[in-house]
């Protein structure tokens, strides 16, 4: 019998999806069952728990791939400078509109007069006329006037503030690196533990990845969290020190009018995928479903909208970190992503910004290889890559059959997890072309990608193993001759 074997992949989907591990989501019955429907990537949230809890789950993920058999990504979100501040002697307090507002650079109890913001980069940088936004911007001060001990607010939208909310600064770009102090420990941690992917919070320039890239040291991806605006404004050359990005919708919908979300949207996805840089979309995808087993019609839409603008993958929050139906939530989230991408407009829209090739050997292999697999119908397209970026370039192509990066790097492998279209493998280097051609028949059969019969397109650089050597390109079909039973 000529049948497909049942994949560890899920094959039928090209869209990741990302999810949030928390105290909903951390026992191994969870994890496992949430790797079952569909997640391809587990994001740990430094912004909570302790290094205890992380590790752990960390441990259990890495339980679960091995059950499973499919590389598994885990991305370290490192909280950033987050804003905030002091407590109320009251707890909270209700302020009025027009009302005088004054923050102190002093410790001091706070009341209905003002309350502190132990934060001196902030005095440093603000003007009269620049907007305070306290709690995901509930409240909204207007800088009145600025003092080296306190800064004077008038109330603009009124609102109940209370203990150690967090505080937005969007007017002006902040004198305070993306990394804090908590940040440094926390990726030191992650790093030793094996994290593949580091998220930076709160990125303003370029030199914030740098810094960030400088530490990592090619240990991990760095991933730049796009929620300022004046990262916006820097993109290109944040772009150019990051492996990925995040279209980090919570703060970036309150630096910003949320009008301001869809478009930048489309525009960072457009951009992103133009460079070959992964780009994830996040945040209230789902957020009803934190109580709710199905998810409201406008929330379906968002997931779809974020899968049509062309993302390599959508996440998961508060959903499955901390809701009531996080496999629910996988599950529905897997059957957007399946509906979305069977739909012919789908296809229509890729089209419409459509991928040049750069003048480089992997791109001229990789936009072969895409019309190659289209015109020849083919099952897949093998990659050989030693560092994935063959791979991603190929991905970058976002052409109609799935890509499976084989690479000897179990940390390259996971590191794929996140990319549009890959389904990655781990395996030894070959040596030869007969090696290749054996290597990459036996492994779409064995992970279900292809049957007898079938013709496949394969890429890979010769001499075999060197790192940014990809210049062949083969077209193979699947015979029985190479046994895929055989053991690599
Ligand atoms: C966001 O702001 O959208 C985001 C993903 O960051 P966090 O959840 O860490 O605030």
């Amino acid at each position: 019998m000529n049948a497909t074997v049942a994949s560890p992949f899920k094959l039928d989907r090209r869209t990741k999806i990302v999810a949030t591990l928390g105290p909903a989501s951390s026992s191994e019955v969870m994890i496992r069952s949430l790797v079952e429907t569909g997640v391809n990537v587990f994001r740990l949230n430094f912004s909570h728990g302790t290094h205890e809890d992380q590790h752990q789950r960390l441990e259990t993920i890495r339980r679960v791939e091995a059950m499973v058999g499919r590389p598994i990504g885990v991305l370290l979100d490192l909280q950033g400078p987050k804003l905030r501040i002091g407590t109320f002697s009251a707890g909270r307090v209700q302020l009025e509109k027009g009302q005088l507002f004054t923050l102190y650079l002093a410790a001091r109890e706070g009341d209905q007069e003002g309350v502190c913001l132990p934060h001196k980069e902030i005095f440093a940088v603000l003007q009269p006329g620049h907007d305070l936004l306290v709690d995901d911007g509930k409240i909204r001060l207007q800088v009145q006037e600025v003092h080296l001990d306190r800064i004077v607010t008038k109330v603009m939208v009124a609102g109940v503030v209370s203990d150690r909310k967090g505080v937005n600064v969007p007017d002006t770009q902040l004198p305070i690196s993306a990394l804090t102090e908590k940040d440094r420990k926390d990726l030191a941690f992650g790093l030793e533990l094996g994290v593949d992917w580091v998220a930076l919070s709160f990125v303003q320039r370029a030199e914030d990845m740098m810094e960030a890239r400088a530490l990592v040291d090619g240990r991990a991806g760095v991933m730049a969290k796009l929620e300022k605006p004046s990262a916006l404004d820097d993109l290109s050359r944040i772009l150019d020190y990051s492996d990925a990005v995040m279209v980090a919708r919570g703060d970036l919908g309150v630096e910003l009018p949320p009008e301001r979300v869809p478009s930048l949207q489309k525009r960072i996805i457009e951009y992103a995928r133009l460079r070959g840089k992964p780009v994830v979309v996040a945040t209230q995808m789902l957020e009803s479903m934190i109580q709710a087993p199905v998810p409201t019609r406008a929330e379906a839409s968002d997931v779809a909208t974020a899968i049509y603008d062309g993302a390599d993958a959508v996440m998961l929050s508060a959903e499955t970190a901390a809701g009531q139906y996080p496999r629910e939530a996988v599950e529905v989230m897997g059957r957007i992503i399946s509906e979305t991408e069977h739909d012919g407009y789908y296809r229509k829209l890729l089209k419409v910004y459509p991928i040049e090739g750069e003048a480089s050997d992997a791109d001229a292999i990789a936009m072969a290889a895409s019309q190659i697999a289209t015109s020849r119908r083919c099952s897949a397209i093998v990659t050989f890559t030693s560092t994935g970026s063959t791979t991603l370039r190929a991905a970058r192509m976002r052409g109609e059959v799935p890509i499976m990066g084989l690479t000897p790097s179990t940390h390259v492998a996971r590191k794929l997890a996140l990319v549009w279209g890959v389904y990655s493998v781990q395996t030894r280097d070959v040596a030869s072309f007969s090696e290749m051609v054996g290597k990459s028949v036996r492994m779409v059969q064995r992970k279900g990608f292809s049957r007898l019969g079938d013709r496949i397109v394969v890429t890979a650089g010769v001499p075999f193993g060197t790192p940014g050597s990809t210049n062949i390109i083969r077209l193979a079909v699947v015979s029985s001759k190479h046994d895929k039973d055989k053991p690599e």
